[in-house]
Parts: structure tokens; sequence; C-alpha cells
């Protein structure tokens, strides 16, 4: 059957996704494939229409269990056998699942990573026809993504063990390099197939807001009122963040729920449901929430925190508008973002199987990732070609339709102000934190500078009269820019980074964005 025929055969869609059909191609061809697609691509289609058309059985590899539901739920619903075999199965459903298996009732099955290897599993498996295997969220496999899962390591071992090899097929939506690399090697892909989607979603709208937690407050309520009748979703950082802005949208008659790793199985269940069927419009949730959820309509992403690295921001940011339709994503920054982002790092302990080594190499990645967030909340320049930028594409120029392109005339030049500081910074070396920096710079009265004799210190007071929040922002747009690098750990320090030359030498310019919570003060240096 033509390939396009049976796109609408089978999943009555009229065409191809960019990137869709060259994938299915290769993988019915017998060649493995390493895709790169953002989320809401289509990767699953990819994978779902050759296993109909190949001759046999589709595993497909896949981390999560509400992930697999659903999908399963979504390809029994058009008449293609499927079932999922996790954790989410009892004893006797498991059973009677492998039975159903071996007597080849199922063109797809979905399997979690860790019954790969188990001996019921293999029993079926080493007896059956696979014909392919999918990896989807491959990038599991590398310790250099945010979720590893060390059962991934096993599936090459899985795969040469079937009497016959199945193609292989991996797909993911994180781009960088090192990834990437991961996955063709760690999964012993075979001279793959590779392809890096285009990343960008002109019907996204980004935006920047920086404010205070009161002027958030305000603004969210402002905003979903605004929406109306949109679905939409509200990330925060934490639980107690779910809960008291989930509390706030309710008090003020919005239909939101909750969804938090901290809640009952079943009431995430009910929340996911009640948001899937337009029960709720608002939901309010953790990064616990997403992974999997296939609502096209989602009008708009609201981040109430910064998220801790670029990948996850651009994957949940990326649930909004999957229908194709314009949809908003908008970043509520304060200052106290950076500092929760910074202890989540040190606390993370997701990683229990490193070593202390090992450890310290991660959370050193983990704030580099968290920098180059930081930079995208403080840049004054494009959004979108920032978020480009980062996964590995050179886009145009300005797009001229994020929050940044549109506000442009509220770019500030802080280049005088900056090298003011970076003077200070130079003159000290390495040695201070922000906010002694900070304090110095405005000329504050402190015990700490006095202590330190810092009050006597050339540069005491150059920026007298600057509120604390516009230094504040100055100093991370400088480390944002590599021009100050913070050093890690409990107590970091701010040192000069390569950039700061330029700039002291007058050969390059500082820019910031204007926009937020500084009030007057900010907008000393604007040009008129
Ligand atoms: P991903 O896994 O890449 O995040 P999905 O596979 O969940 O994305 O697909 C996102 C949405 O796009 C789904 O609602 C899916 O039904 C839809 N979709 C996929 N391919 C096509 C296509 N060729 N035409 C129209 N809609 C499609
Ligand atoms: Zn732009």
């Amino acid at each position: 059957m033509e390939l396009l025929e049976a796109l609408k055969t089978y999943f009555g869609y009229d065409s191809f996704r960019p990137g869709q059909e060259a994938v299915v191609s290769a993988l019915c061809s017998g060649r493995d494939v390493a895709a790169v697609m953002p989320t809401g691509a289509g990767k699953s289609l990819c994978f779902q229409l050759p296993a109909l058309l190949l001759e046999g059985i589709t595993l497909v590899v896949s981390p999560l269990i509400s992930l697999m539901r659903d999908q399963v739920a979504a390809l029994v619903q058009a008449g293609i056998p499927a079932a999922f075999f996790n954790s989410a199965l009892t004893e006797r459903q498991y059973a009677l699942a492998l039975e159903r298996a071996r007597a080849g009732r199922y063109k797809l099955i979905y399997v979690a990573p860790e019954r790969l290897g188990t001996e019921r599993f293999l029993d079926f498996a080493l007896h059956a026809e696979i014909a392919l295997l999918a990896v989807d969220e491959a990038h599991c496999v590398s310790q250099w993504g945010q979720d590893f899962r060390p059962h991934y390591l096993e599936i090459p071992d899985f795969a040469a063990r079937l009497p016959r090899r199945p193609v292989v097929g991996a797909f993911t939506a994180t781009a960088t390099q090192a990834v990437r690399r991961d996955m063709r090697e760690l999964l012993q892909l075979r001279d793959p197939y590779e392809i890096v989607t285009g990343f960008d979603r002109p019907n996204l709208f980004f935006a920047v807001r920086h404010g205070r937690e009161q002027d958030k407050r305000a603004w969210l309520l402002e905003f979903v009122k605004r929406h109306g009748e949109d679905s939409g979703i509200v990330y925060c950082a934490t639980r107690k963040k779910v809960e008291e802005v989930c509390a706030l949208l309710k008090a003020e008659g919005v239909p939101a729920g909750r969804y938090h790793a901290g809640l009952e199985q079943e009431e995430r269940g009910r929340s996911q449901e009640d948001f899937l069927w337009d029960r709720i419009r608002v939901m309010v949730a953790t990064n616990a929430f997403g992974m999997g959820i296939d609502k096209s309509d989602v009008r708009y992403v609201v981040h109430y925190n910064m998220p801790k690295d670029m990948e996850s921001y651009y994957q949940e940011a990326g649930r909004a508008g999957r229908d194709g339709e314009k949809a908003e994503c908008v970043l509520l920054y304060s200052s106290a973002d950076e500092q929760t982002a910074r202890f989540l790092i040190q606390q993370d302990r997701e990683n229990e199987a490193l070593d202390e080594a090992q450890l310290e190499q991660v959370r050193r990645r983990d704030y580099t990732r968290l920098r180059r967030m930081s930079g995208y909340c403080h840049t004054g320049d494009c959004l979108r070609r920032y978020l480009l930028e980062y996964f590995g594409e050179t886009p145009p120029g300005r797009c001229g339709s994020c929050g940044n392109c549109l506000e442009q005339q509220e770019a500030v030049d802080v280049t005088a102000q900056a090298a003011a500081i970076l003077r200070c910074v130079a003159r000290l070396g390495p040695r201070f934190g922000m906010s002694t920096i900070c304090d110095l710079v405005r000329g504050a009265d402190s015990r700490k500078l006095r202590q330190w004799g810092l009050n006597h210190q050339e540069g005491y007071g150059v920026l007298k009269g600057e509120s604390r929040e516009h230094v504040n922002d100055c100093i991370r747009a400088l480390i944002a820019q590599g021009c100050l690098v913070r050093s890690e750990g409990e107590y970091p320090v701010l040192g000069l980074g390569q950039a700061a030359r330029r700039v002291l030498e007058g050969d390059s310019r500082v820019t910031m964005r204007a926009s937020g919570s500084g009030g007057e003060a900010r907008r000393t240096g604007r040009p008129s």
C-alpha cells in the first residue's frame, strides 16, 4: 500500500507532517532510524504506521505508564490491536495479555524498559516475530539527558537476543549533540537514518514577564480570565506552589485542577481526565504532568516559575498549540526562582546510583543549563531565536512576533552600568557573591561592606540611586552573556568571564529587557 494511502486509511490524516514520511519509509525498508522531533511533531505515528505495514509485531519501549495507556487506548479506538505491558497490570491481566500476544493478537505492544529483560517477557519475545523495536523517549538512555533510565541501556542486548534483530527506531524531542550521540551509540543503531525536524513552532507566541510574587498572582488571574473558556496549563516549580496557585484560581471561580507527584494516583488520573474532557479549564501542575498528554487544543502554557533548563521549558511550553492554532507560552520570572532552581539542583537525589564525583559532574552540567535558562529570561533579544539557537538551529533573525520582538522599544542599553560592575569585579577578583557586589556598587550602608573595608573600595556607590532589582538584573544579564561567571556551590562568587573584555574595552554593548519589576529606576539609561 502506498504510504499516504495507508496514512489516510488507518489514521484519517490527509498529509504527513514534516519528517514523518521519510522516517516511515526508512523503517519500512528495514533501516534503523534516529529521529529528533519536537514535542507535538507527531513522533508516535512514525512507528505506528510502520507497525501496521510491516509483517510481525512492533514493540514500543516507553518509560511512562500514562503515556502507554493513552496511546494504546487511542490505537484500540482506531481499531488497531494494541496492548501495554507494565506495572499497571495485575498478575492475571499480564498473564492474559501475554497469552494473547503469543497468539498473535496484537500488532503493537508497549512495554516498560524494566520488563524487557524479565524471564516471562523474554519467553514471549524470543518466540515471536518482532519486526520493529521502537524506542520512545530515547534520550532516557543518556546520562546527559534529563531523565536517565538505566534499563534503557539493556535495550540493545535485548534486541540482539531475538531470533532476528528487528529494525530499531529511536525517537526523542531532546536534541543536544551529546544526547544524540548517546542515542546512536548506546542503543547500537546500525547506520541509522538520522533526522532532526525543525524545532520552530510558528504558531506559538513566546514571552517572558518579570515580577514579584504578588505581580505574578495578579497577572495570572487577569490572563486566565481574559482567556475565558480556553484550556491552559500553569506549571509551578514545587508542589506547594501548585497548591497555592490552584487555590488562588479556584477562589476566583476559575475551574482549575492540580497535578503533582504528591497526590494519590487516583486523583492524578482524575485530574488528567477532567482536563482532557474540558471539565476543568486550567491545570496547575509540576513537571510531573505532561509527558504523554495528548490534548491538542491547549491554548496557553504559563510557567509560574522558571524551569531548570531550556529542554524542560521547551518541552513543557510545547504542549501548547499542538493543533497548529495560535497559542501562548509565557514565563513569569522572579529572581526567587533562581534560588529555588539552584536549591533543587543541590538537592537532586534522583541520580542515586551515581558516586560523589559523578554527582558533582551532573550538578555542574545542571548549573550550566540553568544559566542558559536564566539567559532566556534576561535576554532583550528575540526569544524564538534564543530557543532555536539553543537547540542547534540557526534562525534567520528576529522573529518579529515574540514578546521581546514586540517590545523591542523597551530594551535598555545598560553598557555603562555594566562596565562599572565589571570594573568592580575585576578589581576585587572572584571573592564576593552577587549581593555583596550589588551592595557595593549601590553604595549600601552595610556592616558586611564595612567589615571587609569595601566601603572605601573604588567603585563603591558608582550606581548609587539604582534599585537593587535593577542592579541584580544587570548582573544576571552579564552572567547570561558570559561577562560574569558565577561559581557553583552553596556560596557562589562572581568572577570575570571571557566576554567581559569586549564590554570593558567598549567593543560590545550590553542590553537588557526593560519591562518588569523595577519601576522607574530601571528606566534610567533607556535610549530616548
Ligand atoms: P509527539 O509524540 O511527537 O509529541 P504525537 O505523536 O503525540 O507527538 O502527535 C501530536 C499530535 O499530532 C497528535 O494529536 C497526533 O494525532 C497528531 N498528528 C500526528 N501526525 C499527524 C498528521 N500527519 N496529520 C495530522 N495530525 C497528526
Ligand atoms: Zn522574536
